[in-house]
């Protein structure tokens, strides 16, 4: 369930009960551990430990602290070890101003030596910085969407994660988040995507409270996954979930979950229709991964279940808020279906919701909307633009599709107490525009969603 992406088993407080502290790893849910060296020679030890332990995998790299004898040799020797079955990363390097154990410069050069060689071996990197954020920004910003990188115990500033987030990095949180006084790493857990985080122990350091003080271990992972949990407001079940697709995606270790075809968020049941669509938005990964949450909901066609299938995952429909009809695809391509699972909600006292592009009645060649009476409840339309250019632009559809889906939205309001109008928050679309014209031409509601 939770994988603790940075611990250095190799340390020698755990040379005599090393086996005890995987069992209470195992024991505590933790699939796998990524152990990441700090010099050559404990890199060669990373490598033993991962061929040893099947779940423990390793990276290879010589840490801020230890370069001051730097030279191509030492380059040479990561290099050879990093061709290892088990190293996933480059790790850990970075920028440590806070120790005066290697000269700056020198530093400086490690790590970016050690960066070309992640990226022309095709490695994510695991990065290490204290007191040294100026100079770790502008040498990452150096580097283009080649370079995937895990911050690992961050300690940076808000503003710095959301940079770093947005270059399609990861922030990894440790036993700190629990300190007492840690409300600033705190207040950055609830700020930034879920998708974007990591959990690690950095073990033997950073023990999590109650237990601060002793040497921590893997199984404290689980500490930092509850505090995240709980600094969401998300059940700890996601948080393993998640980071742990996370680290499938940064690092290629567990497998990818099976395909969902009904997934839980929040309150809501989401039924998981199709991956397929008429239209082809510029924003969609429907095509790509298309995971939500750590969910996996990426299926081909022969892989779409019967309404039954979903009926049976459905249970009773009252445990919901509601069931919504969702996913990468566009559901009414199997309105049948749709129909089928939404009668039975109904039937069963629960609520409905579909959410569609409102191409509906050309996908079925016939106006589909008087068949919501009674089934769905809430229909929610991708508005995606009030302007037709940018709509067919963003969609890449048609314009006369605009239309179409506008005279869907008008006549679903004959049969659906609420239609609402949704717009992605993009930088490039106009919302207040878009909530007028939702509103008042349209007279529907309107809703401003976040991008999958
Ligand atoms: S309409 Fe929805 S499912 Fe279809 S491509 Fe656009 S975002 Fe993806
Ligand atoms: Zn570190
Ligand atoms: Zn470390």
């Amino acid at each position: 369930m939770f994988i603790d992406t940075h611990c250095h088993l190799f340390f020698p407080n755990f040379e005599t009960d090393l086996d005890e502290v995987i069992d209470r790893a195992k024991n505590n849910g933790i699939d796998y551990i990524i152990v990441p060296a700090t010099d050559i020679a404990t890199a060669y030890k990373v490598t033993e430990l991962a061929s040893k332990y099947d779940f423990i995998y390793g990276a290879v790299g010589v840490h801020p602290q230890d370069c001051k004898n730097w030279d191509d040799s030492i380059l040479k020797v990561i290099d050879e070890l990093s061709n290892e079955k088990k190293i996933v990363a480059i790790g850990e390097i970075g920028l440590d101003y806070y120790y005066d154990y290697s000269p700056k410069e020198t530093q400086k050069i490690a790590f970016k030596q050690q960066l070309d060689l992640a990226i022309s071996k095709d490695l994510p990197v695991i990065i290490h910085n204290r007191d040294a954020d100026i100079d770790m920004m502008n040498t990452i910003r150096l580097y283009n969407s080649n370079l995937k990188a895990q911050f690992h115990c961050f300690n940076g500033s808000l503003q710095d994660a959301k940079e770093l987030i947005e270059m399609g990095h990861y922030i990894s949180f440790t036993g700190n988040i629990t300190f007492k006084k840690a409300d600033a790493l705190r207040s950055i857990v609830s700020s930034i995507d879920i998708n974007n985080i990591l959990i690690e122990t950095d073990s033997p350091f950073m023990t999590p409270e109650p237990n601060r003080g002793k040497r921590n271990e893997p199984a404290n992972v689980k500490i930092v996954a509850n505090q995240i949990a709980s600094t969401k407001s998300i059940p700890v079940e996601d948080v393993g979930r998640i980071t742990s697709f996370n680290a499938f995606k940064l690092f290629g270790i567990g497998a990818k979950n099976e395909t969902c075809f009904v997934y839980q968020l929040g309150n809501s049941l989401y039924i998981n229709v199709t991956n397929r669509c008429n239209a082809n938005c510029v924003f969609c990964d429907r095509k790509g991964e298309a995971s939500l949450h750590g969910y996996n909901l990426k299926m081909n066609k022969q892989q779409e279940p019967a309404a039954d299938v979903y009926i049976k995952a459905i249970g009773d429909p009252k445990a919901y808020e509601e069931i919504v009809f969702c996913g990468y695809g566009e559901p009414t391509i199997r309105w049948n279906i749709v129909k089928e699972v939404a009668a039975y909600v109904k039937q069963n006292g629960g609520k409905t919701r579909i959410n569609t592009n409102g191409h509906g009645n050309v996908v079925n060649k016939r106006d589909i909307t008087p068949e919501f009476s009674g089934i769905i409840d809430s229909v929610s339309i991708s508005l995606n633009s009030p302007d037709i250019g940018q709509y067919a632009e963003l969609m890449r559809v048609n314009k006369e599709m605009f239309n179409e889906m506008i005279t869907f939205a008008r006549k679903a309001k004959a049969y659906v107490n609420n239609v609402v109008l949704t717009v992605v928050s993009l930088d490039s679309v106009e919302i207040e525009k878009a909530r007028e014209f939702a509103e008042n031409v349209v007279g529907v509601n309107f809703r401003v969603r976040k991008l999958f």
